[in-house]
């Protein structure tokens, strides 16, 4: 199989280190939730330590908490350490950052929703263990990382990124859509016939499988997997991805300098990737400590989403890593009304009672441009009733104090990078 041969080089000369993690991976998915615990233990001694003599960030914080490494006495003790903000990350990225006594570094960016793009590097360990985390979770479905692959990523390209993306889809057997031209979809579906597994943005692949259904014709795929990756999942998404490919969106929750988070096994539930990560959950927020971050040491980091876990749940799969029941969204900016802020959850808990008591499941968007005042766009079209029951929802946590005008029927927006369902142009 040339295809697998292409990938086994690649991965021999990229960081050859992935099939030792790999290996790693498939043993701990078996570990119960004590011998878990007990590692994330040790490796966060290890990391505390490691950032606290060679960060000069991280040791100013820890002085300044008048806390030592040492002090990691058990797992709960994490919470005596300060929390880092996507904002330190940026402003002290020098200061994090360590180059010394790593042989090979990986460049890494994420774009971030607001401007400036956070740019730091991944070592060896750590780019290994992050892969090996995404083909773990293919293993749950069967994929093989070197199967014949679809992918739904940015499709505005400049000319001269797009040789080196053509080079490394080629290294992954991967082929992308670039355009939503009716052309260019069929093209993409026509070769989708032939894939092991589809991934990318799921509001694409949402779009996707709606032109799909369009056409209403039949056709024959034998995907694996579909995995949704940086966005939030409406529920919505699934009933057309399912008519159209014949399988649900799986997630993988994750982000460049957290790692990956969760993924979605095939009973349904995300377990977290206790060997990369801890997850703290405190008041709602997400706080993630990257285990293998030692060259950008990430330390109960406010990642920026709502999120819940529940450490009580016994999943049939048999796995006993930890599971995130929900990401309830990113938290971003609150919702101005005219007397009080609310936080933008608001519109998770709305949408999530409606679908739950009235089975009404609708895909939004709310825009604020206007204290007071909101606007809502819904993608299906509403009757009066079920109009009636959206905005008795929303007066349930709003109030009189925002006023909500719902558009329904409207085309959902997505631009280039991330879809939001909060978009505030307020200060
Ligand atoms: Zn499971």
């Amino acid at each position: 199989m040339l295809a697998k041969l292409v990938f086994l080089v690649g991965t021999l000369i990229r960081n050859k280190k992935i099939f030792s993690s790999l290996r790693f991976l498939r043993k701990t998915d078996k570990w119960d939730i004590k011998q878990l615990e007990k590692y994330q233990l040790k490796k966060c001694r290890e990391l505390l330590n490691w950032a606290y003599n060679n960060s000069e960030f991280y040791r100013e914080k820890f002085n300044e908490y008048h806390v030592t490494p040492d002090q990691l006495k058990t797992l709960a003790d994490l919470k005596k350490f300060p929390v880092t903000e996507k904002s330190d990350l940026l402003n002290f990225n020098n200061d994090i950052q360590i180059n010394k006594g790593f042989r090979k570094l990986f460049f890494s960016e994420t774009s971030g929703s607001t401007g400036q793009p956070l740019v730091f590097y991944r070592d060896q360990e750590w780019d290994a263990r992050h892969r090996s985390a995404i083909f773990r979770g293919y293993s749950w479905y069967n994929v093989k990382p070197w199967e014949r692959n679809g992918y739904f990523w940015g499709y505005n390209i400049d000319a001269k990124k797009s040789r080196k993306i053509k080079l490394a889809d080629f290294l992954v057997n991967r082929f992308r859509l670039f355009s939503y031209k009716e052309e260019d979809v069929l093209n993409f579906t026509n070769k989708l016939k032939k894939a092991a597994y589809l991934e990318g943005y799921s509001s694409m692949i949402y779009q996707v499988a709606k032109i799909v259904n369009q056409k209403g014709v039949p056709e024959k795929y034998n995907l694996k997997m579909i995995k949704g990756t940086s966005e939030k999942i409406f529920d919505k998404y699934h009933e057309e991805v399912r008519k159209a490919f014949g399988k649900k969106i799986i997630n993988e929750y994750g982000a460049a300098e957290a790692g990956i988070i969760a993924f979605e096994c095939p009973a349904g539930n995300m377990h977290i990737t206790m060997e990369n990560v801890i997850v703290e959950e405190e008041n709602g927020e997400a706080i993630i400590t990257n285990l293998l971050s030692k060259s950008f040491p990430i330390v109960r980091y406010k990642l920026g989403d709502y999120i819940k876990v529940n450490k009580e749940k016994k999943c049939s799969c048999g796995r006993e890593h930890s599971i995130i029941e929900a990401v309830m969204g990113r938290i971003g900016k609150s919702i101005k009304g005219k007397k009080d802020n609310y936080p933008s959850l608001v519109f998770y808990y709305v949408f999530k009672n409606l679908a739950l008591n009235e089975k009404l499941t609708l895909n939004y968007q709310a825009h604020q441009d206007k204290v007071g005042e909101i606007l809502v766009y819904v993608e299906k079209k509403l009757t009066g009733k079920e109009k009636m029951l959206v905005k008795k929802e929303f007066e349930k946590y709003l109030q009189h104090d925002v006023k909500v005008e719902l558009q329904d029927g409207h085309q959902i927006e997505r631009r280039d990078g991330k879809m939001k369902d909060f978009v505030s142009n307020l200060d």
